[in-house]
């Protein structure tokens, strides 16, 4: 049936309520009626006829009523069983009040086309057509063909006043259904875009965070928890991108069950789409893997996303996030993971970079001595260069004193001072050839190229002895620290050829030294 303001609309109707107008119309036309037989009433006519067919008009507005309240019927039922009863009655009363010298025919001219707007034109029609067959009835039975212009005139209104009203119905129809659709289509978009903008804008704030990472190790484990957390995929790869090799690296992947990352990256031959990735740097979009393919590779993977990750115009690698639905990645998905991909390329450079000035430092950061990578390759020059000439070579190893005491009492900071005006006196106390390095937390090591085991103990008595009377600090109350070291002494030959020995021994002595109280220098 046309009409879908009598259906049940799934959007709020964008009309007045159709079914409110009919009632007090109905209660308008009574109202009328009453006026009429209580002020107007024709000579002749039976009064007696007149308020029973009152009577019968209160009842059917009141029953109907009564029917959507407490038998919950639909309004259409209502209205098409009305319908009936109100031709009927209208009839009746024209016929009472004098057939066609009557004018309560207008009444058809409300009733009629509200069927046509409520039911729509090809109801409205038919209902035309019933109302002029009983119409004919009282206005022929009476004055015989006399009636038949005012008839025919009465009649093409109605018929013209019917068409009008299902015309402008169906039209009210497709207006309103085009201007829900758009209203929805509008919704839709507002909420996608809503939907856009949070995750937009927690992938900024998670991307960002991955420059701070110094280990590329890291920056792939936070990639794939921001692919699990915050786009949801079910499975996502990182792969870098080799130019040389031409070959990409699986470097960690996330699926269903895990998150891992790969501890040795395995060597990939770029498949067909990840080659035009690569060849073009666009993203590419698969709808459907299986779409087109004779053969299907029994993968339940369905849809796939892959985006390159680009630095300074330079491939990095790519992202490649699958899901086993059709069509699971959309044009937001492509923008979205498109950042993410921005951001981990210039990650994982940033952290590449930063690997490789790490192993290029040879300055301890807080003391600026050498640091322990350094040391070891000093050692090992030293040691064979003090082979080749056929000299001794000493290690001393300097330990502070209950540091940590220090440390509990006065804060890190204090210490970390401590430590620096520790480097600047041992540092006074040695030569220019001489190699001071931090070994570990609040131990040195130095290296005496030509020095033999007296003479670093001397050395190293030296050191003991002006710790012992410095003044670090202040501490938190402005008064000095007094702190004392204890001290190792190793020489090549004696105590050992390799520098693993050496190392070794020299570790001994200093353990001795705490062993006999501290404050004190050993030899091995
Ligand atoms: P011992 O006389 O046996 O050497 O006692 P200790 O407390 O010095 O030795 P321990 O090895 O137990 O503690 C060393 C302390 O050095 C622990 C740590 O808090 C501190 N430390 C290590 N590195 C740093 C650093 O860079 N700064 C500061 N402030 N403290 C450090
Ligand atoms: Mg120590
Ligand atoms: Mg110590």
């Amino acid at each position: 049936m046309h009409g879908m303001r009598a259906g049940v609309s799934p959007y709020p109707s964008l009309l007045p309520k159709v079914e409110q107008v009919y009632w007090a119309f109905r209660s308008l036309v009574l109202l009328g009626l009453v006026f009429y037989f209580v002020v107007a009433w024709p000579e002749g006519a039976s009064g007696l006829r007149g308020w029973g067919l009152l009577l019968i008009y209160a009842l059917v507005l009141a029953v109907p009523a009564l029917l959507v309240r407490l038998c919950h019927w639909r309004f259409e039922q209502v209205f098409t069983s009305l319908f009936l009863l109100d031709v009927v009655s209208i009839t009746w009363l024209v016929h009472i009040t004098g057939d066609i010298a009557s004018n309560f025919f207008v009444l058809y001219y409300a009733f009629v086309p509200f069927a046509a707007y409520y039911l729509g034109p090809a109801v409205g029609l038919g209902a035309a057509a019933l109302v002029t067959v009983i119409y004919a009835v009282p206005c022929f039975s009476t004055s015989g063909l006399v009636a038949l212009p005012e008839f025919t005139f009465r009649a093409m209104m109605l018929w013209v006043f019917t068409a009008s009203m299902g015309m402008a119905s169906r039209f009210v129809d497709t207006f309103a259904q085009r201007l829900l659709n758009a209203m929805d289509k509008l919704n839709e978009r507002t909420s996608e875009l809503e939907r856009t903008h949070t995750q937009l804008q927690t992938i900024y704030e998670t991307s960002r965070s991955l420059a701070e990472l110094r280990a590329v190790e890291n920056v792939i484990d936070r990639v794939l928890s921001i692919a699990r957390s915050v786009l949801n995929y079910p499975i996502c790869e990182l792969y870098t991108w080799d130019p040389v090799r031409r070959r990409l690296f699986l470097k960690g992947r996330l699926d269903e069950t895990t998150v891992e990352r790969l501890e040795r990256s395995i060597a990939v031959e770029p498949n067909e789409i990840f080659a035009r990735v690569i060849r073009d740097g666009d993203v590419a979009r698969v709808v459907d893997r299986h779409l087109g393919r004779t053969v299907i590779d029994g993968s339940a993977r369905r849809s796939q996303l892959v985006v390159p990750m680009v630095s300074e115009g330079r491939l990095i690698g790519l992202l490649n996030a699958e899901s086993p639905q059709v069509n699971a990645f959309g044009e937001r998905d492509e923008r979205v993971f498109s950042i993410l991909a921005a951001s981990t390329a210039m990650a994982l450079v940033n952290a590449d970079l930063h690997q490789q000035m790490e192993k290029l430092t040879i300055v301890d950061e807080l003391t600026g001595v050498y640091n322990f990578r350094h040391f070891r390759t000093r050692l090992e020059d030293e040691k064979r260069r003090a082979v080749r000439y056929g000299q001794p070579l000493s290690l001393i190893m300097v330990d502070i004193d209950w540091f940590k005491t220090l440390n509990d009492r006065y804060g890190h900071e204090i210490g970390n001072v401590a430590l620096r005006q520790l480097v600047r006196v041992i540092g006074a106390c040695v030569r220019d050839v001489d190699t001071l390095a931090r070994y570990g937390g609040e131990e040195f090591i130095i290296i005496l190229p030509q020095t033999g085991t007296e003479e670093a103990h001397t050395i190293g008595e030296r050191i003991r002895a002006k710790v012992e009377e410095t003044e670090f600090g202040p501490d938190t109350t402005g008064r000095p620290i007094h702190l004392t070291v204890s001290i190792g002494i190793s020489c090549y030959p004696d105590n050992g050829r390799s520098e693993e020995n050496l190392v070794e021994s020299v570790d001994q002595a200093l353990y001795r030294a705490k062993g006999g109280g501290r404050n004190a220098v050993r030899l091995t």
